[in-house]
């Protein structure tokens, strides 16, 4: 059975002591009360990671990274590599983030690899896909995924695949309030599912993880994640808040 998630994007947001209370009230929610039915992921910023991996020691909840540089190491001058990612104890790392794609310019090439170089280095990638509402109303939205699916993941091995989950986020639906119904949600899913089976075969298909994203809070989460192919979130705003995103974990089933 395919692994539920939840993960937190916590963006650029807290500074490294905001950050640490954060994380030290999130462990002790789940220490105590979470019913272990979803992997739980924080993504703090770059700055937290060091301190958050010795925070979260003996805990179940897992760090990630926000991004990660595709080459190992050289001169790219503010960047870093997914192996300094794991030499302090991420295990995560979301690629292809909307706000990357959109701001930073981040092309399917560049996080092919990204993505190849996190896998390389055993990290797990959170790889981001979605349409634009311009893309959405134009009807082109399953051609857009299944370009950033097939050009972002295709080269990977098969074996590789298990270190891949992928986040729908309509990028409409991120820090807008706006969510995409669960139907839609749903059928983009499955859509993503079988594009996998296409290329991977079936039974790799139904082992990854698709996560909804896009201004999923507590009182949506139940629904989306009632869906049959979608197998948990990528949260935003509502990770910030230690109750709200338990409250989103704890509507895992
Ligand atoms: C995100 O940025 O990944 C996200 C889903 O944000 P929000 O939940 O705030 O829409």
């Amino acid at each position: 059975m395919r692994k539920k998630i939840v993960a937190g994007n916590w963006k650029m947001n807290k500074t490294l002591v905001e950050s640490q209370a954060l994380i030290t009230e999130i462990r002790g929610i789940v220490r105590d009360e979470n019913t272990n039915k979803a992997e739980v992921i924080i993504c703090p910023t770059f700055l937290a990671l060091p301190s958050a991996s010795k925070l979260l020691d003996g805990s179940t909840v897992k760090l990630g990274a926000q991004n990660c540089h595709f080459e190992e190491s050289g001169a790219y001058t503010g960047e870093l590599s997914a192996s300094m990612l794991k030499s302090v104890g991420v295990s995560h790392v979301i690629i292809g983030h909307s706000e990357r794609r959109q701001y930073f310019h981040e092309t399917n090439e560049m996080l092919a690899k990204k993505t190849t170089s996190a896998v390389n280095q055993g990290l797990t990638v959170l790889f981001c896909v979605g349409e634009t509402l311009q893309e959405r109303e134009s009807g082109s939205h399953f051609d857009i995924i299944k370009s950033q699916i097939s050009e972002g993941l295709f080269h990977l091995s098969a074996k590789d695949m298990s270190l891949v989950v992928i986040a729908y986020e309509p990028v409409w639906a991120i820090g807008t309030g706006l969510t995409a119904s669960s139907e839609q949600a749903e059928e983009v899913h499955a859509f993503i599912r079988t594009l996998l089976t296409e290329k991977f075969g079936e039974a790799i298909s139904q082992e990854v993880s698709i996560l909804y994203g896009g201004s999923v809070k507590p009182d949506n989460a139940a629904e989306l994640f009632s869906q049959m192919n979608i197998d948990g979130g990528l949260i935003g705003g509502a990770a910030l808040k230690a109750r709200d995103f338990f409250d989103i974990i704890k509507a895992i089933k």
